[in-house]
């Protein structure tokens, strides 16, 4: 079998966990199955980098920004390569360029275009286990890109499909994907299989436990993932086309993302055209916009409110004061302050009374609700940022602790 295993930042974070995920890889070469593992930074590495990229330059460019943070997963894969080298192993470790990972040219928040395979499969055919730096891929000018955030995980998935591999392994801190972050609610379930549709939900909402792109290539790709743990052997959650608890569960989870702001534009003029140029605006900047919601003024405006992520609330609103003649409205607010706290599930659709249940749990915690938005797999609330681990906890509590 060729096997796909991905290691995360606390998979790997000291000399100990290493060699802990050493044991993991070898145990699976000495099967005889071919390895090609992925791995994060160490720990807090790219929060560190970023740090001190900020004490130099609040605004470096992205390029150099990219040069910086590739570093802390070439770390990871040289240290692993020595510690499997130590225990007799052959092993070689790749950075993203030379594993042949090639990305658009969009500096921090790259796509892949394409994997060429040559080397991995080199590698591959001489028996040695093929470490490769996640998160990071080359462009065409043969600059080094990063994925986004929790990137690793989308160059694992990414390695999956281009190698047809048998199996994608994503080993993290947790012992698979949950009803709602294991952290914060204690009595959150593990799920033995989650839908590709449903766990892209809720990684989009906010539950880090997979990056949203890297499900999206494994649906796109038909590529089968276990999310499981480095630390504790035991079966994870299998994320996949069909799951066999699609048609018992009303809902599969809760995430929560407090990565978000609302930008309230005011005293919109209340006539065609109005929103389009609003968010048009907004959108030109390249900018996603979530939870639009508009309310109406009695005297011939409306307020329009929408929430953008909390990185791109500035640009948001200077593109909109920029606009501001054109578009005609009084004024903006940027809230930081608030979190969007989502239930998502494919069983909602079938089921009546699930966004009252949802309402009932925050009126039990006397919870605010400043913005809803439903679909037919989930119902998003935001609400203002310190009652979000309250207002997980108080739905979970009605959905699966009841
Ligand atoms: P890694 O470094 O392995 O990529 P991450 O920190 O990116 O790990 O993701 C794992 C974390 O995701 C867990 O420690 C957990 O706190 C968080 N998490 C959030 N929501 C969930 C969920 N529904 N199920 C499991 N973990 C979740
Ligand atoms: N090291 C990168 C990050 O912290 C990528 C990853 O961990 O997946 O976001
Ligand atoms: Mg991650």
């Amino acid at each position: 079998m060729l096997i796909v295993q991905k290691f995360g930042g606390s998979s790997v974070a000291d000399a100990g966990r290493i060699r802990n995920v050493a044991a993991i890889i070898a145990e699976s070469y000495l099967e005889g199955h071919e390895m090609v593992v992925v791995l994060s930074a160490q720990g807090d590495t790219t929060d560190d980098l970023l740090e001190k990229a900020a004490e130099l330059n609040q605004a470096p460019s992205k390029r150099e920004l990219d040069m910086l943070l590739a570093t802390g997963e070439q770390q990871s894969i040289a240290l692993m390569a020595m510690a499997l080298e130590a225990m007799g192993l052959p092993v070689v470790s790749l950075t993203g360029w030379q594993a042949g990972v090639r990305t658009n040219t969009d500096y921090s928040a790259a796509r892949i275009n394409r994997v060429n395979t040559e080397r991995l499969r080199r590698e591959l055919d001489k028996k040695r286990i093929v470490l490769v730096a996640g998160f990071q891929g080359v462009n065409k000018f043969d600059d080094y890109t990063t994925l986004g955030r929790g990137g690793s995980d989308t160059t694992a998935v990414a390695l999956a499909a281009a190698l047809h591999a048998d199996k994608c392994q994503i080993f993290t801190d947790v012992q698979g994907v949950y009803t709602a972050d294991p952290r914060k609610v204690p009595g959150a379930k593990k799920l033995d299989e989650i839908t590709y549709d449903e766990m892209l939900e809720l990684a989009s909402m906010g539950a880090q436990v997979l990056m949203n792109r890297s499900v999206q290539l494994a649906k796109r790709y038909g590529v089968e993932l276990e999310v499981l743990s480095s630390l504790v052997r035991a079966p994870g959650t299998k994320v996949k086309e069909v799951s066999r608890s699609m048609e018992e569960m009303k809902i599969t989870g809760i995430a929560k993302d407090d990565n978000v702001a609302r930008v309230t534009v005011m005293q919109v003029a209340d006539r065609p055209g109005s929103a389009f140029r609003v968010l048009n605006a907004v959108a030109r900047a390249g900018i996603n916009v979530d939870m639009i919601i508009q309310a109406n003024g009695r005297d011939g405006t409306n307020d329009m409110s929408f929430v953008v992520a909390q990185a791109d609330a500035e640009a948001a609103e200077k593109v909109l004061r920029q606009r501001q003649p054109a578009i005609g409205f009084a004024d903006i607010s940027v809230d930081k302050d608030i979190a969007k706290v989502s239930v998502v599930g494919a069983g909602m659709m079938s089921s009546v009374g699930i966004a009252s249940l949802v309402f009932e749990a925050l009126n039990d915690e006397h919870i605010n609700i400043q913005m809803i938005n439903t679909s037919e797999v989930k119902i998003s609330c935001v609400i203002d940022a310190a009652s979000a681990d309250r207002a997980v906890a108080a739905i979970h509590r009605k959905f699966f602790e009841a």
